[in-house]
Protein backbone atom coordinates (compact mmCIF):
# COMPACT_ATOMS: atom_id res chain seq x y z
CA UNK A 1 0.00 0.00 0.00
CA UNK A 2 1.38 2.97 -0.82
CA UNK A 3 -0.76 6.59 0.09
CA UNK A 4 -0.38 9.37 -2.61
CA UNK A 5 -0.43 11.82 0.32
CA UNK A 6 2.06 10.55 2.37
CA UNK A 7 4.43 10.34 -0.46
CA UNK A 8 5.09 14.25 -0.05
CA UNK A 9 8.09 14.86 2.35
CA UNK A 10 6.96 16.02 5.86
CA UNK A 11 9.14 18.87 7.23
CA UNK A 12 10.24 18.52 10.32
CA UNK A 13 8.42 19.81 13.08
CA UNK A 14 9.47 22.68 15.91
CA UNK A 15 10.78 20.93 18.57
CA UNK A 16 8.87 21.60 21.82
CA UNK A 17 9.18 19.57 25.00
CA UNK A 18 6.57 20.30 28.14
CA UNK A 19 8.32 18.84 31.65
CA UNK A 20 5.98 17.07 33.61
CA UNK A 21 2.67 17.26 33.77
CA UNK A 22 0.52 19.56 31.35
CA UNK A 23 -3.52 21.09 30.68
CA UNK A 24 -3.93 18.43 27.96
CA UNK A 25 -2.87 15.22 26.45
CA UNK A 26 -4.74 14.71 23.60
CA UNK A 27 -4.52 11.08 21.34
CA UNK A 28 -4.14 11.48 17.81
CA UNK A 29 -2.20 13.33 15.33
CA UNK A 30 -4.71 13.64 12.59
CA UNK A 31 -6.74 16.85 11.56
CA UNK A 32 -8.80 16.21 14.89
CA UNK A 33 -5.70 16.24 17.35
CA UNK A 34 -3.94 19.10 15.75
CA UNK A 35 -6.68 21.35 15.25
CA UNK A 36 -7.34 20.80 18.91
CA UNK A 37 -3.84 21.07 19.88
CA UNK A 38 -3.19 24.88 17.54
CA UNK A 39 -6.49 25.83 19.40
CA UNK A 40 -5.71 25.05 22.65
CA UNK A 41 -2.18 26.44 22.48
CA UNK A 42 -3.11 29.36 21.14
CA UNK A 43 -5.05 30.11 24.35
CA UNK A 44 -1.96 29.02 26.58
CA UNK A 45 -2.60 26.23 27.44
CA UNK A 46 0.20 23.61 28.25
CA UNK A 47 -0.36 20.59 25.32
CA UNK A 48 1.11 17.38 24.46
CA UNK A 49 -0.02 14.84 21.09
CA UNK A 50 0.99 11.40 21.08
CA UNK A 51 0.38 9.14 18.24
CA UNK A 52 1.27 5.88 17.37
CA UNK A 53 2.59 6.89 13.86
CA UNK A 54 3.37 10.02 12.38
CA UNK A 55 1.19 13.25 11.63
CA UNK A 56 -1.92 12.41 9.49
CA UNK A 57 -1.05 8.67 9.04
CA UNK A 58 -4.08 7.85 10.08
CA UNK A 59 -7.45 8.53 8.25
CA UNK A 60 -6.24 12.08 7.78
CA UNK A 61 -3.39 11.07 4.89
CA UNK A 62 -5.59 8.02 3.60
CA UNK A 63 -8.77 9.96 2.78
CA UNK A 64 -10.14 10.98 -0.93
CA UNK A 65 -9.33 14.86 0.06
CA UNK A 66 -12.91 15.70 -0.19
CA UNK A 67 -13.43 19.41 2.15
CA UNK A 68 -17.26 19.43 1.94
CA UNK A 69 -19.45 21.19 3.74
CA UNK A 70 -22.27 19.88 5.98
CA UNK A 71 -22.23 16.43 7.70
CA UNK A 72 -22.22 12.99 6.42
CA UNK A 73 -26.09 12.62 6.18
CA UNK A 74 -28.18 14.20 3.07
CA UNK A 75 -29.16 17.99 3.56
CA UNK A 76 -32.69 16.44 3.60
CA UNK A 77 -32.42 13.63 6.24
CA UNK A 78 -30.34 15.82 8.36
CA UNK A 79 -33.20 18.59 8.71
CA UNK A 80 -35.52 15.50 9.25
CA UNK A 81 -33.53 13.73 11.58
CA UNK A 82 -31.95 16.66 13.83
CA UNK A 83 -34.19 19.41 13.18
CA UNK A 84 -34.30 21.81 11.05
CA UNK A 85 -32.36 24.92 12.92
CA UNK A 86 -29.94 22.04 14.23
CA UNK A 87 -29.19 21.14 10.44
CA UNK A 88 -28.98 24.34 9.15
CA UNK A 89 -26.61 25.74 11.96
CA UNK A 90 -24.54 22.44 10.93
CA UNK A 91 -24.31 23.49 7.58
CA UNK A 92 -23.47 26.97 8.17
CA UNK A 93 -20.38 26.12 10.96
CA UNK A 94 -18.94 24.05 9.00
CA UNK A 95 -18.90 26.63 6.02
CA UNK A 96 -17.06 29.10 8.27
CA UNK A 97 -15.04 26.47 9.77
CA UNK A 98 -13.99 25.52 5.71
CA UNK A 99 -12.93 29.33 5.50
CA UNK A 100 -10.58 29.38 8.10
CA UNK A 101 -9.29 26.31 6.52
CA UNK A 102 -8.55 28.28 3.26
CA UNK A 103 -6.84 30.94 5.33
CA UNK A 104 -4.46 28.40 7.08
CA UNK A 105 -3.91 25.75 4.51
CA UNK A 106 -2.36 27.59 1.72
CA UNK A 107 -1.71 25.35 -1.46
CA UNK A 108 -3.20 22.40 0.43
CA UNK A 109 -6.69 23.36 -0.52
CA UNK A 110 -8.22 24.69 -3.47
CA UNK A 111 -12.07 26.10 -3.32
CA UNK A 112 -12.74 23.66 -6.36
CA UNK A 113 -16.53 23.24 -5.50
CA UNK A 114 -18.02 19.61 -5.54
CA UNK A 115 -20.44 17.76 -7.60
CA UNK A 116 -23.07 15.24 -6.21
CA UNK A 117 -24.41 13.17 -8.99
CA UNK A 118 -27.38 11.07 -9.62
CA UNK A 119 -26.55 7.63 -10.85
CA UNK A 120 -30.17 6.60 -11.60
CA UNK A 121 -33.59 8.48 -11.69
CA UNK A 122 -34.32 7.15 -7.90
CA UNK A 123 -30.91 8.70 -6.62
CA UNK A 124 -32.06 12.02 -8.91
CA UNK A 125 -35.24 12.04 -6.84
CA UNK A 126 -33.44 11.71 -3.35
CA UNK A 127 -30.56 14.94 -4.56
CA UNK A 128 -33.42 16.37 -5.94
CA UNK A 129 -35.13 16.38 -2.55
CA UNK A 130 -31.82 17.30 -1.05
CA UNK A 131 -31.39 20.49 -3.58
CA UNK A 132 -34.97 22.08 -3.04
CA UNK A 133 -34.32 22.16 0.96
CA UNK A 134 -31.08 23.31 0.92
CA UNK A 135 -32.33 26.02 -1.20
CA UNK A 136 -35.62 26.60 1.08
CA UNK A 137 -33.35 27.21 3.99
CA UNK A 138 -30.96 29.35 2.29
CA UNK A 139 -27.26 27.47 1.45
CA UNK A 140 -25.72 28.20 -1.62
CA UNK A 141 -26.13 24.78 -3.96
CA UNK A 142 -26.84 24.59 -8.02
CA UNK A 143 -28.93 22.12 -9.48
CA UNK A 144 -27.08 20.86 -12.92
CA UNK A 145 -29.20 18.95 -15.61
CA UNK A 146 -26.51 19.51 -18.74
CA UNK A 147 -23.83 17.64 -17.05
CA UNK A 148 -20.03 18.32 -18.40
CA UNK A 149 -17.42 16.00 -20.95
CA UNK A 150 -18.09 12.36 -19.49
CA UNK A 151 -20.35 13.05 -17.38
CA UNK A 152 -23.49 13.71 -19.67
CA UNK A 153 -25.23 10.53 -20.37
CA UNK A 154 -23.79 8.77 -17.23
CA UNK A 155 -25.54 10.50 -14.57
CA UNK A 156 -29.29 11.99 -14.27
CA UNK A 157 -28.21 15.82 -13.06
CA UNK A 158 -26.57 16.79 -9.89
CA UNK A 159 -25.54 19.03 -7.51
CA UNK A 160 -22.99 21.70 -7.70
CA UNK A 161 -21.61 22.83 -4.60
CA UNK A 162 -19.69 25.41 -5.82
CA UNK A 163 -18.20 26.60 -2.08
CA UNK A 164 -16.71 23.00 -1.34
CA UNK A 165 -13.24 22.26 -1.79
CA UNK A 166 -10.37 19.91 -2.81
CA UNK A 167 -7.98 19.37 0.10
CA UNK A 168 -4.07 17.89 -0.13
CA UNK A 169 -5.14 16.24 3.55
CA UNK A 170 -1.53 15.17 4.48
CA UNK A 171 0.29 18.20 3.79
CA UNK A 172 -2.86 20.02 5.27
CA UNK A 173 -2.39 18.31 8.44
CA UNK A 174 1.47 18.62 8.87
CA UNK A 175 0.88 22.04 8.66
CA UNK A 176 -1.80 22.62 11.05
CA UNK A 177 0.82 20.60 13.37
CA UNK A 178 3.96 22.70 12.53
CA UNK A 179 1.53 25.61 13.45
CA UNK A 180 0.18 24.19 16.72
CA UNK A 181 4.19 23.26 17.40
CA UNK A 182 5.14 26.72 16.54
CA UNK A 183 1.75 27.81 19.19
CA UNK A 184 3.69 25.75 21.75
CA UNK A 185 2.03 22.54 21.44
CA UNK A 186 4.69 19.11 21.75
CA UNK A 187 3.96 16.37 19.54
CA UNK A 188 5.13 13.19 20.72
CA UNK A 189 4.96 10.92 17.41
CA UNK A 190 5.48 7.10 17.14
CA UNK A 191 4.26 6.83 20.51
CA UNK A 192 1.43 4.36 20.95
CA UNK A 193 -1.15 5.38 24.05
CA UNK A 194 -2.38 2.08 25.69
CA UNK A 195 -4.07 3.69 28.84
CA UNK A 196 -5.51 6.99 28.71
CA UNK A 197 -5.56 7.33 32.42
CA UNK A 198 -1.49 6.98 32.53
CA UNK A 199 -1.45 10.60 30.87
CA UNK A 200 0.09 12.80 33.02
CA UNK A 201 -2.32 15.69 32.21
CA UNK A 202 -5.10 17.68 33.57
CA UNK A 203 -7.48 16.56 31.02
CA UNK A 204 -6.79 14.09 28.24
CA UNK A 205 -8.85 14.07 24.18
CA UNK A 206 -9.38 11.11 22.42
CA UNK A 207 -8.90 12.00 18.85
CA UNK A 208 -8.33 8.38 17.38
CA UNK A 209 -11.46 8.42 14.61
CA UNK A 210 -11.91 4.88 13.47
CA UNK A 211 -8.41 3.65 14.73
CA UNK A 212 -8.96 4.22 18.87
CA UNK A 213 -10.90 0.46 19.25
CA UNK A 214 -10.29 -0.63 22.48
CA UNK A 215 -8.80 2.94 23.81
CA UNK A 216 -12.06 3.78 25.44
CA UNK A 217 -14.03 0.50 25.52
CA UNK A 218 -17.41 2.66 26.28
CA UNK A 219 -16.78 3.82 23.01
CA UNK A 220 -16.64 0.69 21.18
CA UNK A 221 -20.34 0.07 20.61
CA UNK A 222 -20.52 3.66 18.97
CA UNK A 223 -18.06 4.57 16.67
CA UNK A 224 -17.48 1.75 14.45
CA UNK A 225 -14.66 1.01 12.42
CA UNK A 226 -14.78 1.04 8.71
CA UNK A 227 -12.36 0.98 6.29
CA UNK A 228 -12.08 2.69 2.61
CA UNK A 229 -9.90 1.68 -0.11
CA UNK A 230 -8.71 4.16 -2.51
CA UNK A 231 -6.81 4.09 -5.94
CA UNK A 232 -5.00 6.88 -7.91
CA UNK A 233 -3.84 5.98 -11.60
CA UNK A 234 -1.12 7.55 -13.71
CA UNK A 235 -1.21 11.42 -14.70
CA UNK A 236 -3.29 11.92 -17.68
CA UNK A 237 -2.30 13.89 -20.26
CA UNK A 238 -6.32 15.89 -20.29
CA UNK A 239 -8.49 17.53 -17.65
CA UNK A 240 -11.05 15.20 -17.17
CA UNK A 241 -12.88 16.33 -14.10
CA UNK A 242 -12.33 20.07 -12.26
CA UNK A 243 -13.28 19.50 -9.19
CA UNK A 244 -14.13 16.10 -6.64
CA UNK A 245 -17.20 14.31 -7.99
CA UNK A 246 -19.33 11.50 -5.67
CA UNK A 247 -22.08 9.69 -6.58
CA UNK A 248 -24.19 6.80 -5.33
CA UNK A 249 -24.53 8.36 -2.04
CA UNK A 250 -21.11 8.90 -1.78
CA UNK A 251 -20.28 5.02 -2.19
CA UNK A 252 -18.41 6.24 -5.15
CA UNK A 253 -15.55 9.07 -5.20
CA UNK A 254 -13.44 10.77 -7.33
CA UNK A 255 -11.09 13.83 -8.51
CA UNK A 256 -8.25 14.63 -10.66
CA UNK A 257 -5.29 15.88 -8.91
CA UNK A 258 -3.47 18.93 -9.95
CA UNK A 259 -0.53 16.77 -11.55
CA UNK A 260 -3.07 14.77 -13.94
CA UNK A 261 -4.24 11.23 -11.74
CA UNK A 262 -7.19 10.56 -11.52
CA UNK A 263 -8.06 9.39 -7.43
CA UNK A 264 -10.74 7.05 -7.07
CA UNK A 265 -12.18 5.54 -3.99
CA UNK A 266 -15.34 3.36 -2.69
CA UNK A 267 -17.14 0.98 -4.04
CA UNK A 268 -17.72 -0.19 0.20
CA UNK A 269 -20.98 -1.58 -0.85
CA UNK A 270 -19.53 -4.13 -2.64
CA UNK A 271 -18.93 -6.50 0.12
CA UNK A 272 -19.92 -3.64 3.09
CA UNK A 273 -19.95 -5.88 6.40
CA UNK A 274 -16.41 -7.03 5.40
CA UNK A 275 -15.57 -3.40 5.81
CA UNK A 276 -16.27 -2.87 8.93
CA UNK A 277 -13.01 -3.55 10.35
CA UNK A 278 -10.26 -1.86 11.05
CA UNK A 279 -8.12 -4.13 9.33
CA UNK A 280 -5.99 -1.69 6.89
CA UNK A 281 -5.82 -3.72 4.18
CA UNK A 282 -7.04 -3.26 0.36
CA UNK A 283 -9.43 -6.42 -0.77
CA UNK A 284 -8.96 -7.95 -4.21
CA UNK A 285 -12.78 -7.60 -4.78
CA UNK A 286 -12.94 -3.57 -4.06
CA UNK A 287 -9.78 -2.91 -5.93
CA UNK A 288 -11.41 -4.62 -9.01
CA UNK A 289 -14.15 -2.44 -8.57
CA UNK A 290 -12.28 0.48 -8.87
CA UNK A 291 -10.12 -0.24 -11.14
CA UNK A 292 -13.07 -0.89 -13.88
CA UNK A 293 -14.94 2.42 -12.52
CA UNK A 294 -11.70 4.13 -13.48
CA UNK A 295 -11.29 2.79 -17.09
CA UNK A 296 -14.72 3.70 -17.48
CA UNK A 297 -14.37 7.44 -15.81
CA UNK A 298 -11.04 7.78 -18.04
CA UNK A 299 -12.58 6.07 -21.11
CA UNK A 300 -9.43 4.03 -21.43
CA UNK A 301 -7.17 2.16 -19.57
CA UNK A 302 -4.78 3.69 -17.14
CA UNK A 303 -1.94 2.21 -14.84
CA UNK A 304 -2.71 1.80 -11.35
CA UNK A 305 -0.05 3.34 -9.66
CA UNK A 306 -1.39 3.84 -6.01
CA UNK A 307 -3.33 1.45 -3.87
CA UNK A 308 -4.40 2.22 -0.01
CA UNK A 309 -6.93 1.43 2.95
CA UNK A 310 -7.86 3.61 5.17
CA UNK A 311 -9.89 3.52 8.65
CA UNK A 312 -12.78 6.10 9.60
CA UNK A 313 -15.32 5.89 12.55
CA UNK A 314 -19.01 5.36 11.50
CA UNK A 315 -21.52 6.42 13.97
CA UNK A 316 -25.37 5.10 14.30
CA UNK A 317 -26.46 8.20 13.24
CA UNK A 318 -24.05 9.97 11.45
CA UNK A 319 -23.21 12.75 13.78
CA UNK A 320 -19.58 12.80 15.66
CA UNK A 321 -19.47 12.33 19.34
CA UNK A 322 -18.02 15.86 20.85
CA UNK A 323 -17.58 16.57 24.52
CA UNK A 324 -17.13 14.72 27.59
CA UNK A 325 -17.17 10.99 27.77
CA UNK A 326 -19.75 10.18 30.81
CA UNK A 327 -19.17 8.96 33.65
CA UNK A 328 -14.81 9.56 33.07
CA UNK A 329 -13.29 12.52 34.85
CA UNK A 330 -11.27 14.47 32.78
CA UNK A 331 -11.33 12.51 29.69
CA UNK A 332 -13.03 13.82 25.99
CA UNK A 333 -13.76 12.77 22.56
CA UNK A 334 -14.23 13.79 19.28
CA UNK A 335 -14.12 11.17 16.39
CA UNK A 336 -17.15 9.44 14.40
CA UNK A 337 -17.51 11.59 11.87
CA UNK A 338 -18.47 8.69 9.20
CA UNK A 339 -16.39 9.22 6.27
CA UNK A 340 -16.92 13.02 6.53
CA UNK A 341 -14.28 14.48 8.41
CA UNK A 342 -11.83 16.69 7.03
CA UNK A 343 -13.97 19.68 7.53
CA UNK A 344 -15.99 18.01 10.77
CA UNK A 345 -12.46 16.83 12.07
CA UNK A 346 -10.95 20.46 11.73
CA UNK A 347 -14.21 22.13 13.21
CA UNK A 348 -14.71 19.27 15.84
CA UNK A 349 -11.06 19.65 16.93
CA UNK A 350 -11.58 23.50 18.14
CA UNK A 351 -14.57 22.45 18.99
CA UNK A 352 -13.47 20.35 21.54
CA UNK A 353 -10.60 22.34 22.26
CA UNK A 354 -13.03 25.40 23.08
CA UNK A 355 -15.73 22.96 25.18
CA UNK A 356 -12.31 22.38 27.34
CA UNK A 357 -12.23 26.09 27.91
CA UNK A 358 -15.58 26.38 29.47
CA UNK A 359 -17.18 27.74 26.08
CA UNK A 360 -20.55 26.22 25.08
CA UNK A 361 -21.66 26.00 21.81
CA UNK A 362 -25.03 24.86 19.79
CA UNK A 363 -22.80 21.71 18.38
CA UNK A 364 -21.81 20.33 21.75
CA UNK A 365 -25.53 19.58 22.76
CA UNK A 366 -26.05 17.82 18.87
CA UNK A 367 -22.50 16.19 19.46
CA UNK A 368 -23.00 15.10 22.53
CA UNK A 369 -21.53 11.22 23.54
CA UNK A 370 -24.14 11.06 26.08
CA UNK A 371 -26.91 10.39 23.83
CA UNK A 372 -24.64 6.78 23.32
CA UNK A 373 -22.78 6.31 26.05
C1 LIG B 1 -10.44 5.89 2.50
C2 LIG B 1 -11.03 7.07 3.19
C3 LIG B 1 -11.53 8.13 2.43
C4 LIG B 1 -12.08 9.25 3.06
N1 LIG B 1 -12.44 10.33 2.30
C5 LIG B 1 -12.84 11.46 2.91
C6 LIG B 1 -13.07 12.63 2.16
O1 LIG B 1 -12.83 12.68 0.95
N2 LIG B 1 -13.56 13.72 2.81
C7 LIG B 1 -13.78 13.72 4.16
O2 LIG B 1 -14.24 14.72 4.69
N3 LIG B 1 -13.49 12.64 4.91
C8 LIG B 1 -13.02 11.52 4.32
N4 LIG B 1 -12.68 10.44 5.07
C9 LIG B 1 -12.80 10.54 6.53
C10 LIG B 1 -11.65 11.35 7.11
O3 LIG B 1 -10.43 10.92 6.57
C11 LIG B 1 -11.60 11.15 8.64
O4 LIG B 1 -12.89 11.37 9.17
C12 LIG B 1 -10.64 12.11 9.30
O5 LIG B 1 -9.38 12.05 8.67
C13 LIG B 1 -10.53 11.80 10.78
O6 LIG B 1 -9.47 12.54 11.32
P1 LIG B 1 -9.02 12.28 12.79
O7 LIG B 1 -7.90 13.19 13.08
O8 LIG B 1 -10.19 12.34 13.69
O9 LIG B 1 -8.55 10.75 12.80
P2 LIG B 1 -7.28 10.09 12.06
O10 LIG B 1 -6.73 10.93 11.01
O11 LIG B 1 -7.68 8.71 11.70
O12 LIG B 1 -6.20 10.06 13.21
C14 LIG B 1 -6.32 9.23 14.32
C15 LIG B 1 -4.92 9.00 14.83
O13 LIG B 1 -5.00 8.33 16.10
C16 LIG B 1 -3.84 7.55 16.21
N5 LIG B 1 -4.07 6.55 17.26
C17 LIG B 1 -5.08 5.64 17.34
N6 LIG B 1 -4.97 4.91 18.46
C18 LIG B 1 -3.86 5.36 19.13
C19 LIG B 1 -3.21 5.01 20.34
N7 LIG B 1 -3.70 4.01 21.11
N8 LIG B 1 -2.11 5.66 20.71
C20 LIG B 1 -1.61 6.67 19.93
N9 LIG B 1 -2.18 7.04 18.75
C21 LIG B 1 -3.29 6.41 18.36
C22 LIG B 1 -3.68 6.95 14.82
O14 LIG B 1 -2.35 6.52 14.60
C23 LIG B 1 -4.10 8.09 13.91
O15 LIG B 1 -2.99 8.83 13.43
C24 LIG B 1 -12.16 9.29 4.49
C25 LIG B 1 -11.65 8.23 5.24
C26 LIG B 1 -11.10 7.14 4.61
C27 LIG B 1 -10.53 6.02 5.45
Amino acid sequence: MNPYWLEEEAAALPRVAHQGRVDVAIVGAGITGCSAALRLAERGLTVRVHDQRGVAEGASGRNGGFALRGGASRYDVARDTYGADQARDLWSWTESALGRMEQLGGDALRRSGSFRLAADEEEREQIRGEYEAMREDGIEAEWVDDLPGRLAGRFEGGILHAGDGALHPARFVRRLAARAAEAGAEIREHERVDDVAGLDADAVVVATDGYGHGLVPELDDTIWPTRGQVIVSEPLDTVLYDRPHYARQGFDYWQQLPDGRVLLGGFRDVSILDELTDVEETTPAIQASLEEFLGELIGAEARVTHRWAGIFGLTQDMLPLVGRVPGRDGLWVAAGYSGHGNVLGFACGELVAEAILGESAAQLELFDPARFV
